[in-house]
């Protein structure tokens, strides 16, 4: 058991991941979370669910229903081609505090109401639902509490501020589904679930929403949603159920997550605008490295720079190319393109295409941090533009010497030159690959 005590603050995905893999990587881990003060629908891709299996949530993942049919209007085009997973998160995050506790890790329901650095690391101020308060010492923090993470002083970079409105309907029981629709100034997505209950969803500018009085929202919502053609089958037979609650949604990158004790991870790193369906996927993608890097900083002070520059660099690179993602599906809208909600959303956060053609003079070799054992260290890896971070191995195989094999032979043909040390189908298989991914 390594003897240093970690504090996991808020178990969404992003936190519980990170509490798994240091528990398996034999740390003593306490996590804190209170209960998300609202329930959410969410829809998610069976790639998310790979992510979640592997992650270690299995009595979370029984919380998901089975893949439901999603209708699409978008540009003024309907499609149905599409399903999603619907995730009733309140349901979802407590059984994640399950696959915790069962896992390993010390769960604590309350809430974190202040931290405190101290000599060997951090002190948690807890408030538990008993009223009674507690202390906790870690020698590490992960800051895992996703939007609600404070972050004054923290430099960020935001895109357009973001509101969602969501609201419950109940209706009688039906096949669950869900639909997507765009209108002129914002977006709208519902959800069915097979018990009648219905979620509503709409997203908007803050700027030039002109949103009303908080206790005229719900009639406000309503009549935006009853000119919506894919909301009708949602609100037919139902009756709201419960206030409009306001969910942030504006996408936003911290520009320092990790120090020599701490490290932020999921939607406290970084989150992006809900239309890419990403969040999930994105919270677990930027935590299931972060035990790597917490080990390395913990037990290899000497590759502190290293592991701090792996974490930023991923979070970096997963933004961006969230951010882009969603810019793209903002441009498919050509509708109403001087509204300002269009308009700075299919600019931004660049022009940069997300993918980019990749030509041989622009493959690289060079040294790049990578996971290794649980840990971070350097290695060469092939850099292209498309991947700036660098791709290390193929199945096992190191990339960036059968690369430099292939280049030191340029009269050979990149199959003869491979087949040397790989044989002849392994060498043949692995020049196509790097021949489509424009290596050769
Ligand atoms: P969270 O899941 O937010 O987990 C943080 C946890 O910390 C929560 O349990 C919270 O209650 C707890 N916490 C917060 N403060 C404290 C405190 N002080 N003390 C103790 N505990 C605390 N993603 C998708 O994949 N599909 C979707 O359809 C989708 N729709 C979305 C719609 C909207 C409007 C928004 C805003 C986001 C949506 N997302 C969606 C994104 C997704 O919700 C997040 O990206 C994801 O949950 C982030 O995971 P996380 O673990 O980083 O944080």
């Amino acid at each position: 058991m390594n003897k240093s005590q970690v504090l996991v603050l808020g178990g969404g995905p992003a936190g519980g991941a990170v509490a798994i893999g240091l528990v398996r990587l034999g740390y003593s881990v306490t996590l804190v979370s209170e209960p998300r003060p609202f329930d959410a629908v969410e829809g998610i891709s069976d790639r998310v669910v790979q992510g979640l299996q592997g992650a270690g949530f299995n009595l979370a993942l029984e919380q998901m229903a089975e893949p439901s049919p999603r209708r699409v209007t978008w540009n003024g085009i309907t499609s149905a081609a599409n399903t999603e997973r619907l995730i009733p998160r309140q349901a979802f995050d407590l059984a994640l505090l399950d696959d915790l506790k069962a896992q390993g890790t010390h769960v604590i329901q309350g809430r974190v109401t202040g931290i405190q650095p101290d000599a060997t690391g951090h002190v948690a101020e807890v408030s538990l639902v008993s009223g009674e308060q507690l202390q906790l010492q870690g020698d590490f923090l992960v800051e895992a509490r996703g939007r609600a993470a404070p972050a004054a002083g923290v430099p960020r970079v935001k895109g357009s501020q973001t509101v969602s409105l969501l609201q419950y309907w109940q209706g009688p029981a039906d096949t669950p589904c869900s639909a997507v629709q765009s209108f002129a100034d914002g977006w709208a997505w519902m959800a069915l679930r097979a018990d009648g209950r219905r979620y509503l969803q709409l997203t908007l500018d803050v700027a030039s929403a002109d949103l009303p009085p908080k206790r005229e929202l719900g009639d406000w919502c309503q009549a935006r949603l009853s000119k919506l053609e894919q909301a009708q089958p949602f609100m037919a037979g139902a009756e709201p159920a419960g206030e409009v609650y306001a969910r942030t949604s504006t996408p936003v990158l911290c520009e320092h997550s990790v120090g020599n004790n701490w490290i932020r991870v999921g939607d406290a790193a970084m989150a992006v605008d809900p239309l890419s369906g990403n969040g999930i996927f994105q919270a677990l993608s930027s935590a299931l490295q972060a035990p790597a890097v917490i080990n390395t900083l913990i037990n290899h002070p000497e590759r502190a720079g290293l592991a701090k520059q792996f974490h930023e660099a991923r979070i970096e690179g997963l933004f961006y190319r969230f951010a882009r993602i969603g810019r793209d599906f903002y441009a498919q809208e050509s509708q109403w393109p001087t509204n300002p909600f269009w308009q700075g959303r299919s600019q931004w956060p660049d022009q940069v295409p997300l993918h980019l053609d990749v030509m041989p003079d622009q493959v690289s070799t060079g040294v790049r941090p990578v996971v290794q054992d649980g840990l971070i260290r350097e290695a060469q890896v092939v850099i292209t533009p498309d991947q700036p971070l660098g791709i290390w191995h193929l199945n096992g195989l190191e990339l960036a010497p059968l690369l430099e094999q292939v280049r030191a032979r340029p009269d050979l043909t990149p199959a003869e030159q491979l087949s040397h040390t790989q044989g002849p189908v392994m060498g043949e298989r692995l020049a196509l690959w790097m021949q489509q991914q424009g290596w050769v």
